[in-house]
């Protein structure tokens, strides 16, 4: 005859693991949802931060036409107009005037009155380094009044994404 031992009935066992991982569960939901919720409401600040740095920053309007806009080829064509329209308000000076030894032009950024980086330089070669600034092609550093009207459009269209199931 075998030797009984005292152990717990493993069905007991089973049940009570799954009863503590079921609260776990519901523990996690929970925190889940919460941080959900207030990831939302950062989103919906950093929205309103994008659109007060443009109100404030870009006084002729000349990003005019950013809100709203959720599609992909009306963020091209509105950065293709907005990037000519910040060009054409710039006020380009002989590169002498600005500190360059070099030939042609420059202009300081006329939203963010940014120059390139080296500090004895003034404003941007003109128009494609300015171009380049507006855009953050070719450089590390976008124009920040620029990119705030950017990123609001490339922020509807990544919600209209995830609202259409990623299709
Ligand atoms: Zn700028």
């Amino acid at each position: 005859m075998p030797a009984t031992r005292s152990v717990r009935n493993p069905r007991e066992l089973k049940l009570a693991d799954f009863l503590r991982l079921e609260q776990e569960v519901a523990r996690l939901k929970a925190e889940n949802k919460e941080l959900a919720s207030s990831n939302d409401w950062l989103d919906e600040e950093l929205a309103m931060s994008r659109n007060t740095i443009v109100e404030l920053m870009d006084i002729r309007g000349l990003l005019d036409g950013y809100r709203g806009l959720d599609d992909h080829s009306d963020l091209t064509a509105w950065r293709a107009k907005a990037v000519e329209r910040v060009v054409n308000a710039a006020d380009p000076k002989p590169a002498l005037q600005m500190g360059d030894f070099g030939h042609g032009e420059r202009a300081l950024c006329p939203l963010c009155r940014g120059s390139a980086s080296s500090p004895s330089v003034r404003g941007f070669a003109f128009p494609e380094g300015l171009r380049r600034h507006l855009l953050g092609s070719h450089t590390p550093h976008q124009c920040e009044v620029f990119a705030a009207a950017d990123k609001s459009i490339i922020r509807r269209i990544r919600a209209k994404v995830v609202r259409m199931g990623g299709a």
